[in-house]
């Protein structure tokens, strides 16, 4: 069974942060990756993973699916518009 330190490490391992968003009974959690790189999983900089409190299948679930698609790996960023590794500043725009 996957845990919430499992799925840390496996994230710091990518040079990542999981990052806790839960509000009350509502659990959330960020895997965010530094820019130029992204998740093969979504092809995205983060992977979220919520559930309610009280609803332990859900988080099971939750938990090993966000293991899941951590294990698929990290790829290159090679969006140029992206704005998580190019941040727009405000003036520009
Ligand atoms: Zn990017």
């Amino acid at each position: 069974m996957a845990t919430l330190q499992q799925i840390r490490k496996a994230v710091e391992k990518h040079g990542g942060t999981l990052t806790d968003s839960s509000a009350g009974r509502y659990k959330v959690f960020h895997a965010d990756l530094p820019p130029g790189k992204c998740w093969y999983a979504n092809g995205l900089h983060v992977l979220t993973m919520e559930w309610r409190a009280g609803e332990p299948e859900y988080r099971k679930e939750s938990l090993e699916d966000i293991l899941e698609r951590i294990g698929y790996g990290v790829g290159t960023c090679g969006d140029d518009e992206c704005e998580w590794c190019h941040p727009v500043e405000e003036a520009a725009q």
